[in-house]
């Protein structure tokens, strides 16, 4: 590849450098880095990479130039934050509140820029919830950038490669998640590659029974992992693999990147607490230095005979349904899961479009008979005329919520409706809801157009709670808190709680699914007396507070989102395997869809391996 751009280029290239799948071209000539569209427009059709011209590091303009250059450049409205330089890449990111105000309209204000400092500017949004997860994320890669771009460049160059072992078939093994919720883990054994998807482990299960069965295969032939969305039931056991050894790349969409992050330093904290130690904060930031993110819809080549393609998967902010194209036109994987096939507050519904589809990997959270749940719009009434009713009564609406997604949803729901009572959001909470608002455009266009204009997650009566103040906030009332951890299995929800069990006047509602032998779960099906924990001695706690359970809230697809998920595909899918779900939902999914459409389905078990080609 590289032969074929220096013959077409000559000395207009200075050096190659690969960035994953992308080609980026160093020159020093001005004239070129000037106007090099004409030129560069055949190898991209030939080459089928997307190809970026940058100036030489040494040819940039100085910096303090360059960043008062910015400064007059940029319109005042923009709102620029902070301005940072990656001087090994020519890369300069500009952080500002208003992106679409810093590129201009035809990406003429950022030409500009281009054009008059020979830096390539990168527009990053700066959050509208301060957030330190958010900038230490971007710190930290900034301060990687020598290593990223040397990674970076050996990624691309294994991409085109050709390995020695061709294989002739294709094969998938399940390793996790299979007749099961947590650990979701799937192997895609391809001609020419070894993939793994997602990596995840059982909530508050510190054993191997929590983790995936990754001892039956060899971790360093793996050339890349590729990551679905940010919950720990898919991504967990990741840093782990970094811990061991592995070095590849490991994908992700660039919100899923922020939240991971945001997770897995709640986790490493959640371990300490637990005295586990599936790993440590040094295979966090192995992993982190080694995400390539990409963007919805963006095909990207992530191995010499496999494609990758993120699509909306309407679970949570940043889920993607993965779609895998093996060889050319040889064989297409879809991976649907977690996903949500109808709308929420916030998403779009699940991606539907694809042109083939050999295999379709599902989710059967709530693939059971018995799970169809209310719509959405009458599940939202609900919410609100529940809370409102304890408010009444001078009670306190406690939510035990997922980080991410449920809890922005939640927040969202009461900002739109002019909810005016104070909402307690634990600290977690606040770091995921800070990231949503970095993301307007992976949000449904509607509330994403009302993101740009006003902070809907930001109201005086939205308070965030930190460490230490947990015990004053349930004395005040009436009030809504939302807090982790979403099954109750730790965190400070059980704070709450152990001080509001035995209150009358309070409501414990649950709005996401609760696992088998959760807390959440345990409570939900009539348990009303608990021994927990409390200053290092273990108490009776009474259940006298309101149990609610609120059905139609999920992030995951019903029974009925299910079925019409695969009937709205665009393409009919040859075979199905239904994964994800209790044994018995994952089985009667699996029929319904042989029933259904005629197509060959099956329920796998763990370790479970078939070849399809
Ligand atoms: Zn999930």
């Amino acid at each position: 590849m590289e032969e074929i751009i220096k013959n077409r280029l000559g000395n207009l290239v200075e050096y190659i450098s690969y960035e994953g799948a992308e080609i980026v071209i160093y020159t020093s000539s001005e004239e070129f880095f000037l106007n090099y569209f004409e030129k560069i427009k055949p190898l991209v059709d030939e080459l089928k990479r997307r190809i970026e011209v940058r100036m030489v590091p040494q040819k940039c303009k100085d910096k303090e130039y360059t960043v008062e250059k910015i400064k007059e450049i940029l319109p005042k409205e923009s709102g620029l934050k902070e301005i940072v330089f990656e001087e090994s890449r020519s890369v300069v990111y500009v952080e500002v509140e208003k992106p679409h105000l810093a590129i201009g309209e035809k990406g003429e204000i950022i030409k500009k820029i281009r054009n008059e400092t020979f830096w390539t500017p990168i527009v990053e949004r700066a959050p509208q919830i301060e957030s330190l997860i958010v900038s230490n994320v971007r710190k930290f890669l900034h301060e990687e950038e020598k290593f990223r771009k040397n990674f970076l460049n050996n990624v691309g160059k294994k991409i085109i490669e050709v390995s020695k072992q061709k294989r002739n078939w294709i094969r998938i093994t399940f390793l996790g998640g299979a007749r099961e919720v947590g650990r979701s883990c799937l192997l895609v054994e391809t001609n020419y590659s070894n993939i793994l998807i997602d990596c995840g482990i059982k909530a508050g299960i510190f054993n191997e029974n929590g983790y995936p069965l990754l001892k039956y295969i060899d971790i360093s032939s793996l050339d890349a992992i590729v990551v679905s969305h940010a919950h720990l039931d898919h991504v967990g056991f990741i840093p782990m693999l970094y811990e061991i050894g592995f070095d590849g790349p490991i994908y992700m969409t660039e919100p899923t990147l922020e939240l991971y992050t945001l997770l897995m330093t709640d986790f490493l904290e959640v371990m300490q607490k637990n005295a586990v130690n599936i790993f440590t904060a040094k295979g966090v930031k192995e992993s982190l230095k080694r995400v390539i993110t990409l963007e919805y819809n963006q095909v990207s080549d992530i191995t010499y005979d496999t494609k990758l393609t993120f699509y909306n998967a309407g679970h949570i902010l940043g889920s993607s349904i993965v779609h895998l194209h093996i060889g050319e036109g040889l064989y297409n994987i879809v991976y649907a899961l977690d996903q949500k096939f109808g709308p929420t507050t916030l998403l779009n519904p699940a991606h539907t479009e694809f042109k083939r589809i050999e295999a379709l990997i599902i989710e059967s959270t709530y693939g059971g008979k018995e799970d169809v749940m209310p719509k959405r719009r009458d599940a939202e009434k609900e919410l609100i005329d529940t809370i409102n009713e304890v408010m009444k009564r001078n009670g306190i609406v406690l939510i035990p919520s997922f980080a991410v997604e449920r809890a922005q949803d939640i927040i969202a729901i009461l900002s739109l409706n002019n909810f005016e009572y104070p909402v307690f959001i634990d600290g977690m909470i606040w770091d995921a809801t800070s990231i949503y608002t970095i993301y307007p455009e992976y949000l449904n266009p509607k509330i994403g157009k009302i993101l740009k204009e006003e902070n809907i997650f930001k109201k005086e009566n939205f308070i965030r709670v930190t460490k230490g103040k947990r015990e004053s906030i349930v004395e005040e009332r009436p009030s809504v808190i939302i807090s982790t951890s979403g099954m109750m299995t730790g965190g400070p929800i059980l704070e709450y709680f152990k001080r509001l069990s035995e209150d009358e006047k309070s409501l414990l509602l649950f709005v996401g699914y609760q696992g088998e032998n959760t807390l959440g779960r345990k409570i939900q099906d009539g348990l009303r007396e608990i021994q927990l924990e409390e200053d290092g001695r273990v108490k009776n706690f009474k259940i006298n507070l309101e149990v609610k359970t609120l059905k139609g809230l999920s992030g995951h697809s019903d029974r009925r989102q299910l079925v019409a998920y695969v009937n709205n595909l665009t393409a009919k899918p040859k075979r199905i395997f239904v994964v994800h779900g209790e044994e018995s939902k994952a089985v009667n999914l699996s029929k319904i869809y042989n029933k259904t459409f005629g197509i060959e389905s099956y329920a796998p078990r763990n370790l479970d391996s078939l070849r399809l080609l």
